[in-house]
């Protein structure tokens, strides 16, 4: 059962409308990444379930309680949701041990051995007295989070926690964050623009667009079986072809392809991802020429133009874990089953 569930959640600001009708469950014990570009409402959507803004409409629900709907507007600080803001925002006169214990009541006799326990599930045992300038940025984070963690709360909203860190640490800093929130259970909703962060960190991912969530799914759904073309460039780099359905078989310039979904037969556009583009011996598959090479360690990214049947030039970007071509020519095949999006009834060709 979802333990938060927003229901066509509207908010604006001087007439302009940010939320749109937002509707979202999010399982307990979850952590849920909701994903969109600058400017769609991210933060103002996390405002509102944190009690910070107060909803033009809708409802949501916590554990089965509303918080907020026609009439309601639980106080922030009755709703057991916490924060961890976009730089920690510790605040600079306190110890981290005094940060952490900011929520827990004073004359709790727990107190103590409280901020120890969480300090130990952030990884900072030992630093109780150090002040928030004598620590790194991503020590700050897990401060952070260790005081969002310490009221015992449902649910924890993070917003783009980590994007002050640099690239190395801010994957240490969210595997850890991530672990921390499923050791103690709570539900964990991550506000990002990063969309690699979303389907590397998260277990649900709702993706934002203009006030609404267009799609929410596991990462593999969202970046495998993408909703719409928008959804699909926004989650992953994406290889458009136009193409054709007829009998359950997308064709197009690169050849006839499997489709994820069953899917009527109609002119539209294919969508596969640069992983699914193998380079093979020129002989092998349809010609090619490299144009350009990305080398990234991990994997690189080779922009090829192919030869297609009738000399259809098509640029296509591979992505290879493999050597990196060593000659102009190479052959592509592509592998796996491709997405597929009609053209929708009046549009022009593509
Ligand atoms: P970012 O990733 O850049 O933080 P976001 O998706 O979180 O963006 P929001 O911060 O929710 O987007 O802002 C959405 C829109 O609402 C923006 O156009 C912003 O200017 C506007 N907005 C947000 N808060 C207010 C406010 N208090 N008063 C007026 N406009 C606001």
């Amino acid at each position: 059962m979802s333990l938060l569930e927003l229901r066509g959640i509207t908010k604006s600001f001087d007439g302009q409308a940010v939320l749109r009708g937002v509707d979202l469950d999010i399982p307990s014990g979850a952590l849920a990444a909701v994903l969109g570009p600058s400017g769609c409402g991210k933060t103002t959507l996390l405002r509102v379930v944190a009690g910070f803004e107060r909803a033009g409409g809708g409802t949501v629900t916590l554990g089965g309680r509303q918080i907020v709907g026609p009439g309601t507007h639980v106080p922030p600080e009755k709703r057991r949701i916490t924060v961890v803001p976009q730089e920690g925002a510790l605040f600079p006169h306190l110890s981290v041990a005094e940060n952490v214990a900011f929520g827990l009541r004073r004359r709790d006799p727990a107190r103590r051995g409280r901020v120890g326990e969480l300090l130990e599930l952030v990884g900072l045992e030992g630093y109780e007295r150090r002040m928030p300038a004598e620590l790194s940025g991503g020590q700050q984070q897990r401060v952070a989070l260790a005081r969002a963690l310490a009221p015992d709360p449902q649910v924890v909203l993070l917003d783009e926690p980590f994007s002050a860190l640099d690239a190395g640490l801010r994957a240490s800093v969210r595997a850890d964050v991530r672990a921390a929130l499923h050791a103690t259970g709570a539900t964990g909703v991550l506000v990002t623009h990063d969309q690699e962060e979303a389907l590397s960190t998260a277990d649900l991912v709702a993706v934002m667009r203009d006030g609404v969530v267009v799609q929410a799914g596991t990462p593999q759904k969202v970046y495998r079986v993408p909703q719409d073309l928008d959804v699909a460039r926004f989650v992953g780099e994406a290889v458009v072809i136009p193409a054709t359905v007829r009998d359950g078989v997308v064709w197009t310039a690169l050849g006839s392809l499997p489709i994820i979904d069953v899917a009527a037969d109609g002119v539209g556009t294919a969508v596969l991802r640069p992983e699914q583009v193998i380079i093979v011996d020129e002989r092998d598959g349809l010609p090619a020429r490299v144009l350009d090479t990305v080398f990234y360690g991990h994997d690189a990214n080779v922009l090829l133009e192919v030869r297609c049947p009738g000399d259809v030039l098509l640029p296509v970007m591979c992505r290879t874990q493999g050597d990196l071509p060593q000659t102009e020519m190479v052959g592509v095949r592509i592998v796996g089953p491709v997405s597929w999006f009609p053209r929708p009834a009046g549009a022009g060709a593509h």
